[in-house]
């Protein structure tokens, strides 16, 4: 990093200095400008890396609900908007414990790169709240995502905010806020994205982030190896969306799947991964992956989810959360010869496993590249809300496959460009940011 964005950093660091996720993705963002600024002295005048690496706004409110004992209980809900400059927010929502704004903002900075990167017309945005479904009863979270959109609907609508799932929101999540959204304003217009296929969801939406991946993956394996999935060995973390339609995609690619993991730990299966019963376990029943073992005792269950990257693989897939893969995590794949690593999730790699990987030759790509596939799918359901239409399954997973095949050319060729051919997480940060920079210059100082 140059001494000019260094200061912004030092900027955001004494402002935000317990925001620690907010930071660190900053920072990464950040240290892949310094060509881009040398380049376009007008970022440095107009400030424009000063006002992109804040959010517009963040709204911070109070979700009091009842639970089923009629107990008052009382949540905190935010919405993150990020950047607008190329197209109405769009980014998840997310229930879960450790939501607060450092971790929401993080997220929110990297939607704004990966939507661009689609090459879709969406800003970036993110929210959540810190509630806890798990264990809830399907009353309770019904309750909860009613009150939580008794707030939320002020500052949403198809050409301003368009939010969408993310950890602990689903189909059924997205469902009871869509209903409340839509008593409030008396109005069917679309407002979220991952909605059920009978009030105007998307097909291929739910398959959407992991086929995406897998998408992304094989591109990048024939552009930059001359391989592909046919006989790999994969490693998946993760046993959720994401996860589970990598591990399909992967397995019809020709790939062999032998693990998949929850937070309490991994199974390991040298037969290749039986996704029928973990679609029963988990999409059905809401089990844990340990459950597998039950009709498959030839499987492994190992109790520590942290383990999964010791396993002997060619390519790794983190499909569970961020933080989950570290430094001596990339030593252990890169001992074991592993040839691709592509996050699914956001940001699951610490930036020093990110650089293990690129000083060994691993092609690693990062989640906002990799991921997007899910935002893209949710840029098609708002296409198709507009137009009173709904595509096939093969016309949405087509556009998917152009997408993602779009994202890494983008991304490899402006890592060329920008002299470090194989950096696919420096040409995505820069290829984004040259998009969002460029409608804010044109758009004047707003
Ligand atoms: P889900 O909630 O469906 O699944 C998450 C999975 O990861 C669960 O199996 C969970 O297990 C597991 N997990 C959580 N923490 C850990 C851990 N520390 N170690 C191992 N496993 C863990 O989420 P998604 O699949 O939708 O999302 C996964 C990631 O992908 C997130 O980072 C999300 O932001 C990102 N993403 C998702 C998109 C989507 O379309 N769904 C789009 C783009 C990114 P447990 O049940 O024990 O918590």
């Amino acid at each position: 990093m140059n001494e000019y964005l260094e200061n912004i950093y030092k900027d955001l660091e004494a402002k935000y200095f317990y925001q620690k996720e907010y930071l660190n993705a900053a920072k990464e963002i950040l240290s892949s400008l310094e060509l881009v600024v040398n380049q376009h002295p007008e970022l440095v005048t107009e400030k424009v890396i000063e006002r992109f690496i804040v959010p517009d706004r963040i709204i911070t409110f109070r979700v009091s609900w009842l639970d089923d004992n009629n107990n008052v209980q009382i949540n905190t809900g935010y919405r993150v908007q990020f950047n607008s400059s190329i197209g109405p927010y769009k980014g998840g929502l997310r229930f879960h414990p450790s939501v607060n704004e450092s971790i929401l903002k993080f997220l929110g900075l990297e939607q704004v790169l990966k939507n661009a990167l689609t090459g879709l017309p969406m800003g970036g945005g993110k929210g959540g709240a810190d509630f806890d479904p798990k264990g809830k009863s399907d009353r309770e979270v019904m309750r909860f995502c009613q009150s939580f959109m008794n707030e939320l609907y002020k500052y949403i609508g198809p050409n301003e905010d368009v939010p969408a799932g993310d950890l602990g929101v689903g189909g059924r999540e997205i469902g009871y806020m869509y209903g409340q959204y839509r008593k409030l304003v008396g109005r069917e217009e679309g407002t979220l994205t991952g909605k059920g296929l009978t009030f105007g969801g998307s097909l291929g939406r739910t398959e959407a982030t992991g086929y995406g991946l897998c998408y992304f993956a094989s591109k990048a394996l024939s552009t930059l190896r001359n391989t592909s999935f046919k006989d790999k060995r994969i490693v998946i973390s993760g046993s959720g969306n994401v996860a589970i339609y990598a591990c399909q995609k992967a397995t019809e690619l020709g790939g062999k799947v032998v693990t998949l993991s929850d937070s309490n730990g991994y199974i390991y299966d040298e037969e290749g991964i039986d996704l029928a019963l973990v679609k029963e376990i988990k999409e059905v029943r809401r089990g844990r992956i340990k459950e597998y073992l039950e009709k498959r005792p030839s499987a492994k269950y190992v109790p520590n989810s942290k383990d999964i990257w010791s396993v002997k693989c060619d390519i790794a897939l983190p499909c569970a959360t961020q933080n989950e893969l570290d430094l001596d995590d990339a030593k252990k794949l890169v001992a074991n010869n592993v040839i691709g690593v592509f996050e699914g999730a956001n940001m699951p790699c610490s930036l020093d496993a990110i650089k293990y990987f690129q000083d060994n030759k691993v092609i690693f790509s990062p989640g906002k590249a990799s991921n997007a596939g899910g935002v893209a799918v949710s840029g098609l359901e708002m296409s198709q809300n507009s137009l009173r239409l709904s595509w096939t399954f093969e016309e949405v997973d087509k556009r998917l496959k152009d997408i993602m095949e779009n994202i890494f050319d983008n991304t490899y060729k402006t890592a060329k460009e920008y002299g470090d051919e194989e950096n696919l997480l420096l040409g995505a940060n820069i290829f984004g940011f040259i998009k969002v920079a460029e409608a804010m210059l044109k758009q004047g100082i707003i």
